[in-house]
């Protein structure tokens, strides 16, 4: 699990070199241009688990929209504990 200190890995990923502001669209265009720059992305499977441990709302992370991310937690929520 990550944690809100572990965020080396961010200077690793496709949008390091991008503007902050392209993952924070306002429509759902600027969410498909920015899951575009994601879908390749090196450290895409730590973002997302960051996005999801951390309750990010905003934003594109990880590959995903902040719907997918509610889905997401929602499943992770309903899922059962697994004993042994
Ligand atoms: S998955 Fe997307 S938001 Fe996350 S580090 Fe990679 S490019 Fe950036």
């Amino acid at each position: 699990m990550n944690s809100v200190l572990d965020t080396d890995w961010m200077a690793e990923g496709n949008c390091a070199e991008r503007p902050p502001s392209l993952f924070f669209p306002s429509d759902g265009v600027g969410v498909e241009v920015a899951k575009r720059v994601c879908a390749d992305c090196p450290v895409k499977a730590r973002c997302l688990d960051y996005a999801l441990d951390n309750r990010i709302d905003h934003g594109v992370w990880g590959g995903t929209s902040e719907r997918e991310r509610r889905r997401l937690l929602k499943a992770r929520a309903e899922r059962p504990l697994t004993v042994g």
